[in-house]
């Protein structure tokens, strides 16, 4: 069994087949997903996202403002995920939270602050937090080391794609790290040395669909059942068996967000 650990199907891209999608997932052997839903909060979006963790029991659900849309978190949308957070509707994560000075969406000391205010409120509220980091691998760190201190603290370094450097950072923090199709990209081969040694109890796959489709499904919309490509890529790279890889994933995700077997 796989776990998608990192995917967004809330949007109009699965609008069409979604049902199918979800079907094609649990035939590849995928017996979960997170959905993660992300954009202003203010809109609608984690409610959207919340109501399709309703419709399938196989999806599970995270909400948190993203980096780009880091301009538009403010009290309100504070409370609101803290009390879509608390309403009981599997809703197991704070993400995907952190900093992008790739797309620089939002202003980058707005998306320092947001993260910092976003890591708190996750403390408090006792759930992981899922980490989304591009081009700003000094900042993530030293903002996680000042502002990320609790007993509560768990997070995934998601869609990792960062240096070496970030990945030991993230395991000193007792982080997960979670690959998705990138890995399997021919030029990715430092990615692929990463994979190759985070240690197993640390290790996740997601897709990040709809973006990022594995090879050989390069450039065609990306969905849950790919997580298949990326397991099965680790599991080369390490020299074990693709049903170990896809064991190992689940019961790291399960343990991470704390859902019962
Ligand atoms: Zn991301
Ligand atoms: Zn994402």
């Amino acid at each position: 069994m796989f776990v998608d650990s990192h995917a967004h199907i809330d949007g109009p891209e699965f609008d069409a087949d979604r049902d199918e999608i979800i079907e094609r997932a649990h035939d590849a052997g995928v017996s979960a997903i997170l959905n993660v839903g992300t954009g202003d909060p203010h809109t609608g979006v984690f409610e959207r996202a919340i109501e399709l963790g309703r419709k399938y029991t196989s999806v599970y659900t995270a909400i948190g403002t993203h980096p780009h849309d880091a301009r538009f978190y403010n009290d309100a949308a504070e409370q609101k995920t803290k009390s879509l957070l608390k309403s009981g509707e599997r809703v197991v994560a704070w993400g995907e939270i952190g900093l992008d000075f790739h797309y620089d969406n939002s202003p980058r000391d707005v998306q320092m602050e947001v993260f910092k205010r976003q890591l708190h409120a996750a403390l408090e509220c006792d759930v992981p937090v899922i980490i989304h980091t591009r081009e700003a691998e000094r900042e993530t760190i030293e903002i996680l080391k000042s502002d990320y201190d609790g007993a509560s603290r768990r997070g995934v370094f998601h869609c990792f794609s960062g240096s070496k450097e970030l990945a030991l950072r993230a395991l000193d923090l007792e982080f997960m790290i979670s690959f998705s199709g990138i890995v399997t990209f021919k030029k990715a081969e430092e990615l692929r040395e990463i994979a190759k040694e985070v240690p197993l109890d640390r290790l996740l796959v997601e897709t990040d669909c709809p973006f990022l489709a594995p090879v050989p499904y390069r450039g065609k919309r990306n969905e849950p059942a790919y997580v298949v490509e990326v397991a099965r890529c680790i599991a080369e790279l390490r020299g074990v068996e693709t049903e170990e890889i896809a064991r190992i994933t689940t019961a790291n995700f399960k343990r991470f967000l704390q859902i019962p077997s």
